[in-house]
């Protein structure tokens, strides 16, 4: 027993339809699953187990996955979130996002779809190789393998979104990154959204990386981008 983790994961999907095939594949996959099918359920769930990664749907009928979602990081709950959206609402999708969910799946998805998106978030959650890789700016050092965040010996927790957010601006010290870039590099959204994600996510990370520190870390370049700063 002692190697294998078995992944226990949420399933938050009001229509039973998709949920209970949802479930089915999980299970056929080797992935311990629960389903919740409104968003109480969901809440009195997790917060009686361990979930490896939430499916969450964006309207669950009592409330919406991105109010869940939004409680979540607020009350500093790092659980990888792949929201369900609906098909060509680009607004749902930065909606998902901006609630700190770190994924989507517009609907309708193929299975396989879901598959590879929660195969990527457990690989990297279990992503420790035994080889350190360590990224280090001024006191602030980032664990590229184990994704462990520390400032001044303070560990920091990050979701997965904020994570790689830190590790682009850091790769590129003293350069700074367009939005542009970063919504493409972060997100994978190879367009403008017209909306304030990057800034939303750069403040997120100021709270943690830099609030309580003198020297500030991440810098603006008005009207362009953002860069870490070593100065
Ligand atoms: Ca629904």
């Amino acid at each position: 027993m002692e190697n294998i983790k078995v992944h226990r994961i949420l399933i938050a999907e009001d229509e039973p339809k998709i949920g209970l095939f949802v479930q089915q594949e999980l299970i056929s996959q080797g992935y311990e699953t629960d389903l919740a099918n409104s968003g109480a359920k969901a809440i009195e769930l997790y917060n009686q187990h361990k979930y490896s990664i939430i499916i969450l749907d964006i309207n669950l009928g009592d409330m919406s996955g991105i109010q869940i979602c939004r409680s979540f990081r607020e009350n500093d709950i790092h659980v990888p979130v792949i929201m369900l959206t609906a098909m060509g609402d680009m607004n749902d999708k930065i909606l998902a996002f901006e609630s700190g969910a770190d994924d989507y799946v517009v609907k309708p998805f193929h299975i396989s779809e879901l598959l590879a998106r929660i195969k990527v978030f457990l690989k990297r959650s279990e992503g420790n190789t035994g080889i350190e890789e360590i990224l280090k700016v001024k006191d602030l050092e980032i664990n590229i393998s184990n994704k462990m965040v520390s400032r001044n010996g303070a560990n920091i927790n990050l979701t997965m979104r904020e994570f790689a957010l830190l590790l682009l601006l850091c790769k590129n010290k003293g350069h700074a990154i367009s939005k542009k870039e970063i919504l493409l590099k972060v997100w994978g959204l190879d367009f403008e959204t017209g909306t304030n994600t990057v800034e939303v996510y750069i403040n997120f990370l100021r709270n943690k990386v830099d609030r309580h520190f003198s020297s500030k870390l991440i810098r603006t370049k008005t009207g362009f981008g953002y860069y870490i700063s070593e100065e």
